[in-house]
C-alpha cells in the first residue's frame, strides 16, 4: 500500500524546513494535565500535520502515547524524558498507522530498547509495510537535502554559508536516522488491555473509527481519555470507519466520565465538544446518502457551508479543512 497521507502531511519542502529549523522555533509545549499527565501539544501551525503526544507516569512505569512525525521533535522529546523522567519508560503505544503517530517510535525505541510497543493486533499483523513507510520517509528526506544543495547556489550569497551548515546538519541527523528501526509490537491488543504503572491503573481499548485498527487509552478512572484522532476537532476522514466512528463519538459525547479529552491533534476538548467531529462525519455521511447522482466535485460544492465557516479560522484550516472534506466525502462514496 501506498503511503496516502504523504501528499497532505508533510511535504518535501516542510519536511526539510522542519529539519532544518532550530528546535526551539519547531519544539512543542509540554502541559501539566495531572500529576501524572503531560500533554505535549502541537504548535498552531502544524496541528494538522503533525500529531500531539501524551506522557503518562505511574510510581514505577512512564507510557508514551504516539511519537511525532518529525523525527527531530522526537529527539527533543527524548531529550525532556532524559531530564524530567526517573522511573524506566515502560510503554510506547501507538495509537493507529498514521506516519505521524507511528514512525517517530523508531527513534524512541532507539533510545529506549526496553519499552515496550503497544499497537492495535491489526496494526501488528501489518509490521512490516511500516518499516518501509519509515525508510521512504529518510529517502524523502535525503531527496530534500540533496535538491536543496543544489539549489544553494541561487540563494543570496551571504546567506548560502549559513544554509550550507545547515545542511549539514540534516545529512547528519539523516545518518544518524538510517541506523533505526521500527522494532515489531510486542503487546497487541484486539478488545481490551489494563495496565498498572506503580499505584496507577490504565485501559487501553482497541477499536474501529478514524481507521481499523485504533487505540484509545483511559486513565485517572476514566476522566482523562488520550484518544488520538479518533477525537480530533477537525478529524481527516479519509480511511475511517465512518459509522463504528459516528457511534463511539456519540457515546463519548454522552458519557459522564471521561472529563478531560486529549485529541491527536489539537487542543484538549471536554466530551461536550466531540459534537463538532461527530457532526461533521454525520453530515459527510449523510450527504454523500442523499446525493447519490453527485460526483466528488459537486458533493464537495454543495456540502453544507456552516462546517466550513464553523472550521476555516485561517490559510492552515482552509488547506486541511478542503483536503479533509474531499477526503471523507470520497470515502463515504466507496463504503456505499
Ligand atoms: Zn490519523
Amino acid at each position: 500500500m501506498t503511503n496516502p497521507l504523504f501528499s497532505f502531511r508533510l511535504t518535501h519542502l516542510l519536511v526539510i524546513a522542519l529539519t532544518l529549523l532550530p528546535t526551539s522555533q519547531a519544539q512543542a509545549q509540554w502541559q501539566t494535565i495531572s500529576e501524572h499527565v503531560e500533554f505535549l501539544q502541537q504548535p498552531t501551525k502544524l496541528r494538522f500535520y503533525d500529531s500531539n503526544q501524551t506522557l503518562i507516569k505511574g510510581d514505577h512505569c512512564a507510557l508514551m502515547f504516539d511519537a511525532s512525525g518529525n523525527f527531530s521533535a522526537v529527539e527533543a522529546t527524548i531529550e525532556h524524558l532524559k531530564q524530567t523522567l526517573n522511573i524506566p519508560l515502560c510503554y510506547l503505544v501507538a495509537s493507529h498507522f498514521h506516519d505521524d503517530h507511528l514512525l517517530g517510535m523508531a527513534v524512541l525505541q532507539h533510545y529506549y530498547p526496553n519499552a515496550k510497543l503497544i499497537t492495535h493486533d491489526q496494526l501488528a499483523a501489518e509490521y512490516p509495510r511500516f518499516q518501509q513507510a519509515f525508510n521512504d520517509k529518510l529517502d524523502s528526506y535525503e531527496q530534500s537535502i540533496e535538491l536543496s544543495f543544489q539549489r544553494l547556489a541561487e540563494q543570496p550569497k551571504d546567506k548560502q554559508s549559513a544554509w550550507r551548515d545547515k545542511l549539514e546538519l540534516a545529512k547528519t541527523r539523516l545518518l544518524r536516522w538510517r541506523a533505526y528501526s521500527l522494532q515489531p509490537p510486542e503487546i497487541t491488543v484486539s478488545d481490551t488491555l489494563t495496565l498498572d504503572l506503580g499505584n496507577y491503573p490504565i485501559t487501553i481499548n482497541a477499536y474501529q473509527a478514524h481507521t481499523d485498527a485504533d487505540l484509545m487509552l483511559y486513565a485517572e478512572q476514566n476522566t482523562i481519555l488520550v484518544g488520538g484522532d479518533i477525537v480530533d476537532y477537525l478529524p481527516y476522514p479519509g480511511h475511517g470507519n465512518l459509522s463504528k466512528w459516528r457511534e463511539l463519538l456519540s457515546q463519548l459525547n454522552h458519557s459522564t466520565s471521561a472529563q478531560i479529552i486529549l485529541p491527536g491533534h489539537g487542543a484538549k476538548l471536554s466530551n461536550n465538544e466531540l459534537k463538532q467531529p461527530l457532526a461533521f462525519l454525520t453530515a459527510i455521511q449523510q450527504h454523500v446518502t442523499a446525493n447519490p447522482e453527485q460526483d466528488l466535485t459537486q458533493l464537495q460544492q454543495s456540502f453544507d457551508q456552516r462546517f466550513a465557516k464553523q472550521y476555516i479560522t485561517d490559510e492552515i484550516s482552509q488547506k486541511a479543512y478542503v483536503m479533509f472534506l474531499q477526503a471523507g466525502l470520497k470515502r463515504a462514496k466507496q463504503s456505499k
